[in-house]
């Protein structure tokens, strides 16, 4: 039987941990600008962690998930989020993924239901020091983890990334290996920082042999987005 999308990505993955001393890498399928369908395929096909880039469609797919009776996702905030939109993050996601100011932090916290169990978080870092990107800079990670860790309703679980897209992978490759070594620094006395998150469809093998713990994967699971998107 052909293999679907998804065993075919989970086998890379598979690989990948096993050429690197890599035990257990989670697969965060990105479902930007994919139907709420596409969503329930792969949850039916046993996908349960998912990526959205913007809050708005998010919570309208969540919505349209949870009325076809889909339950038991783990949701994660991948996109650049506004401070004006952190109340709508903080109830209606588990994870968010692009902290990267002092003001995200407080406006999450500030938000974060007590209901809830605390907020997971990563720390986005600008790790090439683009200027169209998005993130602290890594000398800033220290100073905000800071923060998140005096704030009870959030949990850092670590750091995220998305290394310019350079056609040469060894330059990529630099990139992660940088992110490794601020992620090992920041885990120092942390408990449950256990989370590098880096790695997309076309370098998550990459991305796995730099010691990345979750990868980020759309359009290797989902085919071409079909619209254009960030
Ligand atoms: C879109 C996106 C991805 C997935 O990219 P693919 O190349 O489709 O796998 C991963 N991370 C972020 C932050 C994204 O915006």
């Amino acid at each position: 039987m052909r293999r679907t999308p998804l065993q075919q990505v989970l086998a890379s993955i598979s690989q990948a941990c096993a050429q690197s001393s890599a035990t257990v890498v989670q697969l965060l399928a990105v479902s930007k600008t994919q139907s709420a369908q596409a969503v329930a395929n792969l949850a039916a096909q046993g996908q349960r962690l998912f990526g959205e880039n913007y809050v708005q469609e998010a919570l309208a797919k969540q919505a349209e998930l949870a009325e076809a009776g889909v339950t038991g996702l783990e949701w994660h905030l991948i996109g650049h989020l506004q401070s004006n939109k952190a109340k709508q993050a903080a109830e209606q996601f588990d994870w968010v993924q692009t902290v990267d100011r002092a003001k995200l932090v407080t406006a999450l916290a500030q938000h974060r239901p007590s209901h809830l169990p605390p907020l997971n978080v990563l720390v986005q870092v600008n790790i090439d020091d683009e200027a169209s990107k998005h993130g602290c800079q890594p000398a800033q990670v220290g100073e905000l983890l800071g923060l998140i860790d005096a704030q009870p309703n959030l949990l850092a679980r670590g750091l995220m990334a998305i290394p310019a897209p350079d056609a040469n992978m060894a330059v990529r490759a630099q990139a992660f290996a940088r992110m490794q070594a601020l992620f090992v620094q920041h885990g120092q006395g942390r408990a449950q920082f256990d989370t590098l998150s880096m790695g997309m469809s076309q370098d998550f093998a990459l991305a796995i042999a730099h010691g990345a713990t979750m990868v980020r994967v759309g359009t290797a699971l989902f085919g071409a987005r079909p619209s254009i998107a960030a």
